[in-house]
């Protein structure tokens, strides 16, 4: 390749040579361009075993390597892998660090299919796994921990009810027994929490959700600033083969550049219906850490420097019918999994928390709402909240 077309050459091999020779980019843009490639050429025989010379795509190219750039910056780490979903960064960090015979310890409030993954993927292979509390102390946390505890999971505030763990206190005690930590920071996103400046070992995020930021598209990381977890990482990715395409990668980077501004608007408008949630009387509390009477709220206070605009709701005792009447009600908010984009959802929790959680099993005084609040004006959000608690009042009451 490298050489246009002659005179004299076939049409076939023409098409091939046209366009396809190396030259420089025609002018500098803003964003880096979207290179796709699986082949790379070498400009010489030598080249292509020398570990210096990119040689094969399956590790990206420039745009991968722009967004792996600014994860960085964004975690304060110096090595960041990249994988297809933000579950696939959950479970193939988890695959990379740890082998037959070891044991992980995890958080309760754990996102769900990470549990999943633990209990029959990883099981299988020989990784077996417990489970502590959602609010369990660094005391409670490694009196649970044994000769092949190898790895502890943690999720800060966790999926669906927000608790709060205390990272740097786990990460210290795991630190001095020589056990890593893994932290899905999807909910701190790296602009809220940085999980490595606790001390942690590795920081996953689900991508997916406040970086990618428009619910279009799959993406996750493990970052590190460890070069024995960079290394083990790298090797995991080599040996499995796991790729992510530069389109999604360019999309990714186009996220980063908005995802402060994004994150602190979704945030306020979040403490600002939660806080006029909370004063309603179909609702009995608000499970908010940015709230002071949520129970996390101390700890939130000390590691966060903001909220992003995921909370949940108990409601007054109520059938699943009048749980239903108030979703069925909402206008403005989209039934759907999944959060971080820029649109507001809603879910029910509970079929989710009876299996989800096993150290303590979940109990609360209603059933359980959780909310996105996105970037529509918050006084719509409410007015619409509002016509949805009026349908869960009026169903209840029948
Ligand atoms: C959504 C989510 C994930 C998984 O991300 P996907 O890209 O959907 O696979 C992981 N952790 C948390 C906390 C999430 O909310």
């Amino acid at each position: 390749m490298g050489k246009p077309p002659r005179d004299g050459q076939g049409e076939a091999t023409r098409l091939i040579r046209a366009g396809g020779a190396k030259r420089p980019l025609k002018a500098v843009t803003v964003s880096p361009p979207v290179q796709r490639g699986s082949t790379v050429l070498l400009p010489e025989a030598a080249a292509l075993y020398d570990p210096r010379y990119v040689t094969y795509g399956r590790n990206g190219l420039v745009g991968h390597e722009a967004l792996v750039e600014g994860l960085c910056e964004l975690e304060g780490a110096t090595h960041v892998q990249l994988y297809g979903s933000g579950l696939a960064a959950l479970t193939g960090a988890i695959l990379s660090l740890v082998g037959a015979g070891d044991e992980v310890l995890c958080v309760d409030c754990i996102y769900s299919p990470t549990r999943r993954f633990l209990d029959n993927f990883a099981a299988r292979y020989g990784v077996t796994s417990r489970y502590f509390g959602a609010r369990a102390t660094a005391e409670e946390v490694m009196a649970m921990a044994g000769p092949t505890t190898r790895l502890i999971l943690l999720e800060t505030p966790g999926s669906l009810t927000f608790e709060m763990q205390d990272v740097a206190a786990v990460a210290a005690a795991a630190r001095a027994r020589g056990i890593m930590t893994l932290l899905d920071n999807t909910y701190g996103a790296g602009v809220l929490f940085r999980p490595i400046a606790q001390g942690v070992d590795v920081s996953v995020q689900a991508l997916t959700k406040y970086v990618c930021g428009h619910s279009d598209v799959f993406m996750g990381s493990a970052a590190t600033a460890s070069p024995e977890v960079a290394r083990k990482l790298a090797i995991g990715t080599r040996d499995n083969g796991w790729t992510v395409s530069p389109d999604d990668a360019y999309q990714a980077l186009r996220g980063l550049r908005t995802l402060a501004s994004r994150v602190a608007r979704a945030g306020a408008s979040g403490i600002e219906v939660a806080t006029w949630l909370a004063a309603q009387p179909e609702v009995v509390r608000v499970i908010h850490p940015a709230l002071p009477d949520c129970p996390d709220h101390d700890l939130w206070k000390r590691d966060f420097k903001g909220a992003n605009g995921l909370f949940s709701l108990v409601l007054q005792p109520a059938s699943e019918t009048a749980v239903n009447a108030l979703l069925d009600a909402l206008e403005l908010f989209g039934l759907g999994f999944s959060w971080g984009g820029f649109e507001s959802l809603a879910i029910p929790c509970d079929i989710q928390l009876k299996s989800a959680r096993t150290a303590e099993p979940w109990t609360a005084e209603g059933p359980v709402v959780r909310l996105h609040i996105g970037l529509e004006d918050p006084a719509d959000l409410i007015a619409d909240l509002r016509g949805g608690l009026d349908a869960f009042a009026a169903t209840r009451g029948r």
